[in-house]
């Protein structure tokens, strides 16, 4: 297999240099393809004033320039949007986007999964992941259900993180803001605890700079405004 930088070498960059070299003239047009471009073809929801583009796996990647993103009124609320299984990106088994534009699927599966002695925890495609996800009246809702199909139980830690930087559509397209904001993304200290010692009490309270004494007891998860829900010892 030969890498870009060969193919930069050996092609001709114009007709001219193409038939003084003899070369093919297909061979002169030719665009080198590392990619399918099909793989890298987002998902895009709409619904009313909302729209949302996704990558394959029903992610939104990090990047003030790329255009993934959930919208609404032409303004970015979700900026970063990841699931992970372990500390790990699941393998994407398929995709589908209903015809509408209406629902996608993502059916993913784990990778290869390593305790931190770098010993194989779990083989792949052990654990089934199905993200099923719409929009409706200005809200992006979303199922995750997750299977396990192997013969033993597992514990494993499943994340969603998330940012947001409320760009406005034509920020994401290149035009920049006469004042800059700069979007804030905020990351604990310390390290995520293991699924399979996970802490008494609130499994936040190792990272977490409010922690007191008595998030080491069970946490209470109650209401705290009409349809507002916490688990917090502080709320
Ligand atoms: S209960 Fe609240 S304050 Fe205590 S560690 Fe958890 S998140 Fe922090």
């Amino acid at each position: 297999m030969n890498d870009s930088s060969q193919h930069k070498e050996t092609l001709p960059t114009d007709r001219a240099s193409a038939t003084e070299a003899g070369s093919n003239p297909h061979q002169v047009f030719a665009i080198g393809a590392a990619t399918s471009l099909v793989e890298s073809e987002p998902l895009v929801l709409k619904y009313g004033d909302a729209f949302g583009v996704f990558d394959k796996n029903g992610d939104i990647s990090v990047g003030h320039a790329n255009a993934e993103g959930l919208y609404y009124k032409d303004t970015r609320h979700l900026s970063t949007l990841s699931v992970t299984l372990h500390g790990a990106r699941p393998i994407l088994l398929s995709s589908t986007l209903r015809d509408d534009n209406a629902t996608m699927t993502c059916d993913l599966s784990n990778p290869d999964l390593y305790d931190r002695e770098g010993h194989l925890r779990l083989e792949h495609d052990r654990i089934h992941v199905r993200r099923s996800r719409f929009l409706w009246d200005a809200a992006c809702f979303e199922r995750l259900s997750v299977c396990n199909f192997d013969d033993q139980p597992h514990r494993l830690m499943l994340e969603i993180n998330f940012s947001a930087d409320f760009a406005d559509l034509f920020e994401v397209r290149g035009i920049r803001r006469a004042l800059e904001l700069d979007a804030h993304v905020s990351e604990l200290a310390g390290e995520i605890p293991s699924p399979i010692d996970i802490p008494a009490g609130c499994r936040l309270r190792a990272r977490c700079p409010l922690a007191q004494p008595v998030c080491a007891q069970p946490v209470p998860y109650r209401e705290v405004a009409p349809g507002h829900f916490a688990a917090c010892h502080l709320v």
